[in-house]
């Protein structure tokens, strides 16, 4: 384990989406693959743009 500073601020609920970039596919909830300006799901073939997901 890696020290980490006590961040102030109020308790958050833990959300991977803040920590890396990945986000989930909603209709098969598996990781998108980020390529270049979309988010695409390889197993169901969800994607979204990033126009849609800022
Ligand atoms: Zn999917």
């Amino acid at each position: 384990m890696k020290p980490e500073p006590a961040l102030p601020g109020p308790p958050r609920p833990s959300d991977p989406s803040e920590q890396e970039p990945m986000l989930y596919c909603p209709s098969c909830n598996a990781r998108l693959a980020e390529l270049k300006c979309k988010l695409i799901c390889q197993r169901c073939g969800y994607y979204m743009s990033c126009a849609d997901y800022y």
